[in-house]
């Protein structure tokens, strides 16, 4: 069985970047990665200073790069199923993808950046648009879709949050809630101030060409046109997180100090897992970063 310092489950930017820091810091590492990269559907990542505009799954691969030079680094395509153990003496059971080994992995420490799985609302046609036009990140992709109609698509409360951001991109702006009726009378009037109007009735069929969106037919036959838009998903996290840290899902996201410790002692957590809002590559970065600190650290002060 392979033994390291420290298994980091997930090689999105806040894996690679930990892995990144862990390997400077003389760590044997082994980091597992099953490649479903949150932002897959898109096709250029913004926002990341150097790399604006870069393919996603080029930045990971420049990430891999990066490892290359350190000895004591595995990268490893696969997934982590289970974790059992304690601090010290963790076993992560991990099944093989893309052609790399199946097999168990003893670690001192535990580094979760699995990201968080992702649910869209279920309208027709919508992922033929999801990354191309409509995003769920007006930060990330705001910018390209800047004085355009967009309209803004959900079936949860956190719509509203998502309607009122994306009208500092838009020109004109609808809300679709699918038929969930989820915005109640508070956020329409508060909407109606910037003039976006809010509309229940249910989305029949997105049109368009090439992903690119020219227009949102609504069942009682009604189009709004429009070029792009946002979408409010669902997120949740994956079941080996839960299972390892039982409080995961009840606070929405791993909860974790400031240098990434969770609540169950020796795992630690960073990126998006801790919580979707803000979401970033520079941030999910920036917190492994924080997290491989923190825990390098409490490896090197247990010694004394
Ligand atoms: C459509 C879209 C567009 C976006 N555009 C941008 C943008 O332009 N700019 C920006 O800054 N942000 C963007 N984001 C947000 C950005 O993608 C996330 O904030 C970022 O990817 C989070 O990084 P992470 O490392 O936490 O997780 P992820 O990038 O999601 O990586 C997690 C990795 O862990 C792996 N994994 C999960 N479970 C396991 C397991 N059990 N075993 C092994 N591996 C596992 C997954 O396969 C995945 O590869 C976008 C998001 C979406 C959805």
């Amino acid at each position: 069985m392979t033994e390291v310092d420290c298994i980091i489950v997930g090689g999105g930017p806040a894996g690679l970047s930990a892995a990144l820091v862990l390997a400077r810091a003389r760590r044997r590492v082994v980091i597992v990665d099953g490649n479903r990269p949150r932002n897959r559907a898109t096709y250029m990542s913004h926002g990341f200073i150097t790399r604006d505009g870069t393919p996603p799954m080029q930045l990971r691969e420049l990430g891999r790069q990066d490892l290359e030079q350190y000895p004591d680094v595995e990268f490893r395509w696969g997934e982590v199923d289970a974790i059992t153990g304690e601090d010290g003496d963790f076993v992560a059971t991990v099944r093989g993808v893309r052609g790399g080994p199946s097999g168990q992995v003893r670690a001192r420490k535990v580094l979760l950046a699995t990201g968080v799985l992702e649910r869209l609302p279920e309208v027709p046609d919508l992922l033929t648009y999801y990354g191309s036009t409509v995003f769920s990140c007006v930060h990330c992709d705001g910018w390209e879709r800047r004085e355009q109609s967009l309209v803004v698509i959900g079936e949860n409360p956190e719509l509203i949050n998502t309607a009122k951001r994306a009208s500092q991109w838009a020109e004109r702006e609808v809300v679709l809630t699918n038929g969930s009726g989820v915005a109640d009378g508070g956020a329409r009037a508060s909407l109606a101030k910037r003039d976006i109007e809010v509309i229940d009735t249910p989305i029949a069929h997105l049109h368009g060409e090439q992903g690119r969106l020219s227009a949102v037919e609504l069942s009682d036959g009604t189009v709004i046109e429009a070029t792009g838009g946002f979408v409010q998903p669902e997120w949740s996290l994956p079941q080996v997180v839960l299972d390892l840290v039982p409080t995961a899902g009840d606070l929405g996201g791993v909860k974790t100090d400031e240098y990434g410790r969770s609540s169950v002692p020796g795992v630690y957590a960073a990126g998006d897992i801790r919580g979707i809002t803000p979401s970033q590559l520079i941030i999910a970065a920036g917190e492994g970063s924080r997290a491989a600190i923190g825990l390098n650290n409490d490896l090197i002060f247990a010694r004394f």
